[in-house]
């Protein structure tokens, strides 16, 4: 099992790694399909009627639940209309929206397509495809006849999977297909690897991650790798120098006021040394307040929980005076750690709930932190256990499915049971009763038995006790 650094840490837009950045690049796939598909029609000659296309999107399960939330309306249209996220940094996403919304055609190389949002786009409320809970299925019609369908899912965190792909059996299917000199599928056998090759944690992720380099002498390929794990941190400082420099009130129509600019200009005139709990909380605060706003945030392991590593890590450079190289290894471990749960869990709200999601933003940063601190590999694997056994059992029920109650604060808390957590297992020799493997697997258990209404659907929990005043 091999999750490359930079596709667990996507620099993307907010406010969800499954409902807008996956929804998005789903559309971008099906509009390439459709492309090629007409490519091939507009060569095969003549023809004796004009053809009227139309295309018509159906959002199923979690989706269709909390889509509106979380802008997955508006990145389908952005992903039709044929942008990549990566050129959508700059953007402001609510005035792109304005702009292409009152298009009424899809303007492909040969042909234009009839695509209206509020006509085509279908919140499908019923029973969710038994594949996954966020299904989108694409059509594509040619005088009102399909001529190509596909059926995505999002699976959290910005990875998309088509139907062929999350119905085959071998995941590895989908995994690079490199021999990797460390391929570890559970902490168990990583710790072993790790015991018998005397590298740490973050070495052997290195160790994979130059393997699935293509080109290039070892020396290049740890350029690039490098330069990548700079891009992430440099991305994550971005979002919370952003935040903490932000006012206002947060798209979504529920009025939650910025807090994060006003909490750090009281730590910084504070006359006496704030507790890193009032730091940690108020970094991960800016960056999900970014998030929410739609700007761009990096996955760490999703948008939602996009606050927990960057605040541990903004916290430990700018406060600790962490080195670059501490920073590398925090990612790098951090990584190796998200691989594994997300390997044999999830980390998607929709299928596991908020333990997926912040809960594993937490052990992956308690991880990073940890070993970036020195800690053994044992010492890592515990405190990432910590943190995510204190995480078991979080149900996601964002309140008019916007990712803004809980999910800001609920970032800040993950945040600090992150840090606590590497602290604890600094302090300890690495020894403990419950292992990361079998914490992972409670989760995914706890996932399974966890009601439908608690999973990023906004049927249940706070989204339901809430009463607007
Ligand atoms: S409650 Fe947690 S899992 Fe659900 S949307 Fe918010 S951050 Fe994501």
């Amino acid at each position: 099992m091999f999750i490359a650094t930079q596709d667990l840490f996507k620099i993307g837009i907010g406010p969800s790694s499954s409902h807008t950045m996956g929804p998005l690049i789903a559309a971008l796939n099906f509009r390439q399909l459709c492309e090629k598909e007409t490519a091939v029609s507009a060569t095969q000659g003549a023809v004796d009627q004009p053809c009227i296309y139309r295309l018509q999107v159906i959002l199923k399960g979690s989706l269709a639940h909390t889509g509106k939330g979380h802008s997955t309306d508006k990145a389908i249209l952005i992903g039709l209309h044929g942008y990549k996220i990566s050129a959508l940094m700059n953007h402001d996403l609510s005035a792109l929206f304005a702009d292409l919304e009152p298009k009424k055609v899809l303007a492909f190389p040969n042909i234009e397509v009839h695509f209206k949002l509020a006509e085509h786009l279908v919140f499908d409320k019923g029973p969710p495809l038994p594949q996954h809970p966020n299904g989108l299925r694409f059509r594509l019609l040619k005088n009102e006849e399909v001529i190509l369908e596909e059926c995505y899912f999002s699976i959290g965190g910005g990875f998309v999977l088509t139907e062929a792909q999350i119905e085959s059996d071998d995941l590895q299917v989908l995994m690079p297909k490199h021999p990797f000199p460390f391929p570890f599928d559970t902490a168990a056998d990583m710790l072993a690897m790790a015991a018998s090759s005397g590298l740490s944690i973050a070495q052997m992720k290195i160790e994979n991650e130059l393997m699935n380099i293509e080109v290039g002498s070892f020396d290049a390929k740890r350029v690039e790798l490098k330069n990548t794990i700079a891009r992430i941190s440099s991305a994550m400082f971005d979002s919370v120098d952003r935040g903490i420099g932000a006012k206002g009130i947060l798209p979504g129509g529920m009025n939650v006021e910025r807090r994060a600019k006003a909490l750090h200009d009281k730590l910084r005139a504070a006359s006496v040394e704030r507790l890193n709990i009032d730091w940690l909380s108020v970094y991960a605060i800016a960056v999900n307040e970014e998030n929410a706003a739609g700007h761009m945030v990096v996955t760490a392991p999703t948008n939602g929980a996009a606050g927990v590593i960057p605040a541990v890590l903004y916290y430990y450079v700018k406060h600790q005076g962490a080195a670059p190289a501490a920073i590398e290894t925090f990612l790098l471990t951090a990584a190796a750690i998200g691989g594994l749960i997300k390997h044999n869990s999830s980390i998607s709200g929709a299928e596991v709930g908020c333990q997926g999601e912040v809960g594993s933003a937490a052990a992956m940063a308690a991880s990073g932190l940890c070993a970036a601190k020195g800690g053994t590999p044992e010492q890592v694997e515990n405190a990432a256990e910590i943190a995510l056994e204190h995480h078991l059992g979080m149900t996601c029920d964002p309140v008019r499915g916007l990712v803004q109650v809980p999910c800001i604060e609920r970032n800040a808390f993950g945040a600090v049971k992150a840090y606590s957590a590497a602290s604890l297992a600094l302090m300890g020799s690495g020894k403990h009763i419950m292992s990361l493997d079998a914490c992972v697997e409670a989760m995914r258990q706890t996932g399974v038995e966890m009601s439908r209404n608690l999973k990023e659907t906004s049927l249940g929990g706070l989204a339901q006790t809430w009463i607007e005043c």
